[in-house]
C-alpha cells in the first residue's frame, strides 16, 4: 500500500466524500463508560487539540461526551463545527435505526453528528437499513455517513444500490492486524480507512521493532505506532483516558517514518 509522506499537521483534515473535513486523527472512546471521570478525560483531549471524539451507542458513553462536547464548546467559544463526533448504530437496532440515531442523538445532547457508522455488519442487511442512513444524511442530522468493520464484499454490496456511498469505513489497522487490500479497495471507492486499535489495545508497545524504530526517532512506542498509521493515511483514533498519554499521542507530527521503518512495522502482520 502506497504510503503517504506529505506534511502532516495536528489540524490536518481529510476531505470526505460528503465535502465535510474529518481530522487526520481522534480519540477513541471504548472502555470509558458514562462517568465524571470519562467525561474529564473527553475534555481533556479537547483542551489538548483533539477534535474527533469517536463513541457509540455500545460504548454506554454519549452522555459523557455530550457533555463535554457541550461544555468545551461554551466556554472556549470554538464553534461546534470545529469537531468532529462520531457514533455508532449497533446491531440490535437494524430493525429501527432511526429511533437508535435519535436515541443517541439525544444521549449527546447535540444538533447533529458528524459521522454515524454501522458499527458492525450483519449477513443479509435489507436495503432499508443503508435508506434510513442515506435519509439521516439528506436531513443534516449526521454529516456524513459510513460503516465499520466492513469487508469488500460488504462494501460491494452496499455500493451496488447505495444512492450515497459510504464515506468511512472504521477497521482495525495496526502494524499486526492490517488489511492492504481492503484499505486500497476503500481508497479507489472514495472511503476513508478510520484506525481502531492503533496501539493494539497495547500489546504492540513492547514489540522489539516497535521500541527499535522508537528509540531511533527520540519517540515512544505509541507515538510510531499512530505516527505508521498517519503516514498509511488513515485515521488513527488512540483511546486513552490518561493527560498524559493523551497528550503524548499527539505529538506525532514532528518526525517521519522512513519506508524502511515502514517496511519493518509492516512485518509485524
Ligand atoms: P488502542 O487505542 O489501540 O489502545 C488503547 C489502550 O492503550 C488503552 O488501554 C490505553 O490505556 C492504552 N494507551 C493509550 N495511549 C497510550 C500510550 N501513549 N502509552 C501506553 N499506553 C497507552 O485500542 P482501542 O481502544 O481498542 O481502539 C481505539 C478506539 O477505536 C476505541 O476506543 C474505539 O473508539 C474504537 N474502536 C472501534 C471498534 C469498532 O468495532 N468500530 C472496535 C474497537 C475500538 P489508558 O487509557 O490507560 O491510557
Amino acid at each position: 500500500m502506497m504510503t503517504y509522506m506529505a506534511q502532516l499537521s495536528s489540524d490536518t483534515t481529510l476531505t470526505l466524500a460528503s465535502g465535510r473535513h474529518m481530522p487526520i486523527m481522534g480519540l477513541g472512546t471504548s472502555q470509558l463508560a458514562d462517568s465524571g471521570a470519562a467525561e474529564a478525560a473527553i475534555a481533556a483531549a479537547l483542551n489538548l487539540g483533539y477534535r474527533l471524539i469517536d463513541t457509540a451507542k455500545y460504548y454506554g458513553n454519549e452522555r459523557s461526551v455530550g457533555a463535554a462536547v457541550r461544555e468545551f464548546v461554551a466556554s472556549s467559544k470554538t464553534p461546534r463545527e470545529e469537531i468532529f463526533v462520531t457514533t455508532k448504530l449497533w446491531h440490535d437496532d437494524f430493525d429501527d435505526p432511526r429511533a437508535a440515531f435519535d436515541a443517541s442523538l439525544a444521549r449527546l445532547g447535540l444538533e447533529y453528528v458528524d459521522l454515524y457508522l454501522i458499527h458492525w455488519p450483519r449477513p443479509a442487511m435489507p436495503k432499508a437499513l443503508w435508506r434510513s442512513l442515506e435519509r439521516l444524511y439528506e436531513e443534516g442530522l449526521a454529516r456524513s455517513i459510513g460503516v465499520s468493520n466492513f469487508g469488500i464484499a460488504e462494501i460491494d454490496e452496499f455500493l451496488s444500490y447505495a444512492n450515497v456511498p459510504p464515506m468511512v469505513n472504521q477497521i482495525k489497522f495496526n502494524p499486526r492486524d492490517h488489511d492492504f487490500a481492503l484499505a486500497e479497495h476503500c481508497a479507489r471507492n472514495a472511503i476513508v480507512v478510520e484506525a481502531y486499535s492503533p496501539l493494539g489495545r497495547r500489546s504492540l508497545l513492547g514489540e522489539s521493532v516497535v521500541e527499535r524504530v522508537a528509540k531511533a526517532h527520540g519517540k515512544s512506542a505509541a507515538q510510531v505506532l499512530i505516527r505508521w498509521g498517519l503516514q498509511y493515511r488513515v485515521v488513527p483514533i488512540p483511546k486513552s483516558s490518561s493527560p498524559e498519554r493523551l497528550a503524548e499521542n499527539l505529538q506525532v507530527f514532528d518526525f517521519a517514518l522512513s519506508a524502511e521503518e515502514m517496511a519493518a512495522l509492516d512485518a509485524l502482520g
